[in-house]
């Protein structure tokens, strides 16, 4: 079968996007003097045939954000790709992405304790590779956000959240870090991002209470190059790199 001219020009465009992307993110992490910072390509939407175009120029780790469309593209795309859930997760799906994703690299969006043992439980019966999580913080404290509130509530929550996944019981959960979105208009602003601040200065609390070295996951299209000055060590890139996304249906 032969490759389609315009099959080429879009293989050509989403490897040019990727690497100006990658380029832009090793030269903030460089200035910022921060350590490595993992770029993952934000995919949903969009079809099998870009990641593996992205796949075949090296690129591993890749995010979806809907149950169903990653379990698809799990079943047909190449065996070693580091996936990234990082939609927002209902409680009953937890088991079919422990279960069915043998792949799954990380779930970025845990917003509960029960999500935490629910995910940890199904991945045992499977006795599938350890999944990495990242608490979910809503930051910005906007109702339409998911994730666990700074408020006093909130933090109980969330510490019982951690309590679990430093205890000897969970065993096919590490603990990774934490992970947000902020609100549009501290993304916008020309000042610094006060979500990531907040973010940055929870991980050090959580460090130093547990004993943690926790990573952060923080920064899109918009600003991930302020996340980055702003401490983030994983950032998530959806439009920059395949393009403007067509509606969810
Ligand atoms: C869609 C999405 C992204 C990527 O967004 P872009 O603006 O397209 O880079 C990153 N993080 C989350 C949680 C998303 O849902």
């Amino acid at each position: 079968m032969s490759v389609t001219l315009p099959a080429l020009v879009r293989q050509k465009e989403l490897i040019s996007n990727y690497d100006i992307i990658l380029n832009k993110v090793k030269e903030v992490a460089l200035r910022a003097a921060s350590a490595q910072v993992e770029l993952v390509a934000v995919s949903k939407l969009k079809p099998s045939s870009d990641i593996l175009t992205l796949y075949n120029h090296g690129v591993r780790h890749f995010g979806e954000n809907y149950v169903q469309e990653l379990t698809t593209k799990a079943s047909e795309l190449p065996k070693d790709i580091k996936w990234h859930f990082i939609g927002s997760l209902q409680t009953d799906k937890c088991k079919v992405l422990a279960k069915n994703i043998e792949n799954l690299h990380a779930v970025e969006t845990i917003d509960s304790l029960k999500k935490c043992k629910k995910l940890n439980t199904h991945r045992q019966e499977v006795n599938g590779a350890v999944i990495n999580v990242y608490l979910q913080i809503n930051t910005s404290g906007e109702d339409q956000k998911s994730g666990f509130k700074l408020s006093e509530g909130g933090k109980k929550d969330l510490y019982e959240a951690v309590s679990f996944l430093v205890s000897e019981e969970c065993k096919f959960l590490s603990f990774e870090g934490l992970m947000t979105i902020g609100s549009f208009l501290e993304s916008t602003s020309s000042e610094q991002n006060n979500d990531f601040k907040k973010l940055v200065d929870l991980k050090k609390e959580l460090d130093e209470k547990f004993s943690l070295s926790l990573k952060t996951s923080m920064g899109m299209s918009n600003d991930f190059q302020d996340a980055i000055r702003q401490g983030s060590t994983s950032v998530r890139v959806g439009s920059s790199i395949f393009g403007t996304r067509p509606p969810k249906n």
